[in-house]
């Protein structure tokens, strides 16, 4: 750990080296690694970060370019080196120091005290502290420090020996890659720990996945044992995994005794890795000499398992002492010092009734599992989606099976597997259907693709979707239109499309049960309302496969009337920002299809909006006109879309990416990567928020 003048020390060093524009000595080459070291720290131990990105990088630059001028200083365990250590075609085997044992398991209070009676005889006394920390839901690593070096980095494997996951190890910016064990006279040290992904990067990732029609990755567990096997380090980087390390298994020193009195209990060794900065339970770790405190803790740990930003699936309880520790050694399979509290399940078996298939906006068939209702984990669960063909395939799943359902905390319920052992002979295959389940048209399914698709654009199920989308709220916005009312008007033949919207007999709607006058006219200001939206949200609103908001918005700032966009080829659209191939391609056929203009012929006459105002505006008048604006960071005075709204009404045009066609890039906060792109191309004027607010005043 950082001593409070250490801290002062290294952040005004790293103030003068980015004020500083004096050419680099090789002096500099060490406290700028201390200097990144003690950024990463902060940034990824303490979540207080004390650079912006934007100052880090470029301490993160400075140290790069000094070792590019100086390669002979270039030391393994420079942050420069994270990434460089290459791509291999395998991962070798390793073998751990000491075997990596798992953990007997606990459910209950009375178990607990079966256990601490055990411990008790074993120790051969009453007077045993114990150490509660949580059980992190990982993959379990193991990692060796020579002369305070990371050496290695080993998955957990058959306990015995692992794959040597070095290279992907040195991605997670939270483990050093050395500290200074030389204070302990430690040589060699084996530190067991677990890599996890936080819950908010595994939803940001899966909705990732989503939107490329990829199935999700079931849990954050999978997805960290996962990502340590990916082969490409900087793909592993990308991915955002964390650490905690959670004991210390083996280590030499040059005076053994001094050390062991030192490192004398799980809780001063886990303490001491923590100050010399490795991440560490040392927030949740706690002490308790009566086995009844544990219980009690490990009760109320278990309620606040949700709010923590990682999952836990329990407790673990060690005894804290190393010296009782080794009097009461291990059976084969694990130590009789430490125990798992198991937090209740959540998993469960159901069977699997049938198999129902949705059909999506774009014409996407979904096959959903029906379930017995089951609950798990507080919560009752009887649908789940099974994504595509493929999952039902690769999980063998059959009408009837006994099926393992998991629903972990934030995350959606899948199935785990199907229990096969258990089948009757009476479980009957699940069918694909090859026609649409709602408009009987052909199913198609394209070579890139898991998904079959309804490609009737008239059908039924997609139609409604589409209105729901349509008046959503990042589309045009129609308060009271929620899937409820839209599905309702539609059964009635009050809506049909998007056009008849806009021509509600409202007559036929007073009569309908819970429509008051209030509610009728709510419904009908926010319709009235929604024509003037801005054309980005009438584009993004259509539903063109692949467009969402961001490539509505570059679509729209393309044109002043979005007929210009019915004769654009592929090629063309492929000039703008971010559109490739596959999204010009689905934009051309959309706008080609003649039902597709008529419907937009049809919404003109209706009174609504297909101009870009802002666009029009540009061309003829405002300071700013035809410039255009990207914004990134943190605003301090205004929110983005405010500070959008006021460029665009002197005539800026906001644009959705950093390209040459970019004139200003104004920065907040933590600006990151548009800002080092921006630099990069040379070519975009970069504006503080102050100087932006200034030329808007101007
Ligand atoms: P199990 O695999 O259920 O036998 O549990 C043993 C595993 O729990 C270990 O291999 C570790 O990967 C994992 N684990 C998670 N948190 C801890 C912790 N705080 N202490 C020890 N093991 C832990
Ligand atoms: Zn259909």
């Amino acid at each position: 750990m950082y001593t409070k003048q250490q801290e002062l020390q290294y952040f005004e060093q790293g103030k003068r080296f980015l004020e500083n524009e004096s050419p680099l000595e090789t002096s500099d080459v060490e406290p700028l690694r201390t200097i990144i070291n003690y950024a990463d720290w902060k940034y990824y131990l303490q979540s207080e970060p004390v650079f912006s990105d934007y100052e880090y990088d470029l301490l993160f630059k400075k140290l790069l370019q000094l070792e590019t001028l100086h390669p002979e200083m270039i030391t393994t365990d420079s942050p420069t080196q994270r990434v460089a250590y290459g791509l291999s075609e395998r991962f070798n085997q390793a073998a751990h120091l000491v075997p990596m044992l798992s953990l007997d398991n606990t459910y209950n209070a009375q178990d607990l005290y079966d256990w601490d009676a055990r411990c008790k005889e074993f120790a051969g006394t009453n007077n045993i502290e114990y150490c509660v920390e949580p059980k992190y839901d990982g993959a379990s690593i193991s990692l060796v420090y020579e002369n305070g070096k990371l050496v290695r980095g080993v998955t957990r494997g058959d306990g015995i020996t692992g794959e040597d996951i070095t290279a992907n190890i040195r991605q997670i910016r939270s483990i050093p890659l050395s500290a200074n064990f030389d204070a302990e006279q430690i040589q060699q040290i084996e530190i067991r720990g677990e890599v996890v992904i936080h819950k908010d990067v595994f939803a940001a990732y899966n909705a990732q996945r989503a939107k490329e029609n990829l199935p999700p990755l079931a849990n954050p567990r999978n997805a960290a044992s996962g990502t340590l096997r990916i082969l490409n380090p900087e793909e592993v980087r990308k991915r955002k995994l964390s650490a905690i390390l959670y004991s210390i298994s083996y280590y030499t020193a040059t005076a053994p005794e001094q050390t062991a009195a030192k490192l004398d209990t799980h809780y001063n060794a886990i303490s001491r890795l923590y100050q010399l900065g490795f991440p560490t339970p040392h927030e949740e770790m706690k002490r308790f000499s009566a086995i009844e405190d544990v219980i009690a803790y490990c009760q109320t740990f278990e309620d606040r398992r949700d709010s923590l930003p990682y999952e836990v699936d329990g407790l673990v309880i060690k005894v804290n002492h190393f010296e009782l520790q080794e009097k009461m050694g291990m059976t084969s399979h694990h130590p009789r010092w430490a125990v798992a509290y198991k937090f209740k399940a959540r998993q469960a078996t159901a069977t699997l009734l049938q198999v129902v298939f949705q059909v999506g906006r774009t014409g996407t068939i979904t096959p959903v599992a029906k379930i017995t209702p089951t609950p798990i984990g507080g919560v009752m669960v009887s649908s789940i989606s099974l994504f595509n063909e493929d999952v039902i395939r690769e999980k063998d799943l059959m009408i009837g099976d006994t099926v393992l359902v998991e629903r972990a905390g934030d995350v959606i319920p899948y199935i785990v597997k199907s229990l096969n052992e258990l089948r009757k002979g009476t479980e009957a295959p699940i069918i694909f259907p090859t026609h649409c389940p709602d408009c009987e048209q052909p199913l198609e399914k394209t070579e890139d693709e898991a998904v079959w698709r309804c490609i009737n654009i008239s059908c039924p199920s997609q139609v409604i979707e589409r209105l729901i989308h349509f008046c959503s709220k990042d589309a045009m916005d129609i308060r009271g239109m929620g899937e409820a009312n839209v599905k309702k008007f539609y059964s009635l033949g009050i809506i049909k499309d998007i056009p008849s919207l806009f021509r509600i007999d409202w007559d036929s709607i007073k009569n309908l049960d819970g429509f008051g006058a209030k509610s009728i006219n709510n419904l009908q200001a926010a319709i009235t309302h929604s024509k003037q939206q801005p054309l980005h949200r009438l584009i993004f609103g259509l539903g063109i496969r692949h467009v969402g908001e961001t490539m509505a918005k570059t679509l729209a700032h393309s044109v002043t009337h979005i007929n210009e966009l019915f004769d654009r080829d592929a090629a063309q659209l492929m000039t703008l920002d971010d559109i490739g191939p596959k999204v010009a391609t689905s934009i051309v056929d959309f706008f080609s299809l003649s039902e597709n203009r008529l419907q937009l012929h049809e919404l003109k006459t209706l009174g609504i909006n297909l101009e870009n105002n802002l666009n029009i505006a540009a061309t003829t008048q405002g300071s700013l006109s035809g410039k255009t604006f990207l914004f990134t960071g943190t605003l301090q005075h205004y929110k983005r879309s405010e500070a959008e709204a006021k460029a665009e009404a002197k005539g800026g045009i906001i644009v959705g990416s950093v390209s040459s066609k970019l004139n200003y890039l104004v920065v907040g906060a933590e600006a990151g990567s548009k800002l080092e792109k921006a630099k990069k191309l040379g070519t975009v004027t970069i504006l503080t928020e102050e100087a932006f607010l200034k030329m808007i005043e101007a």
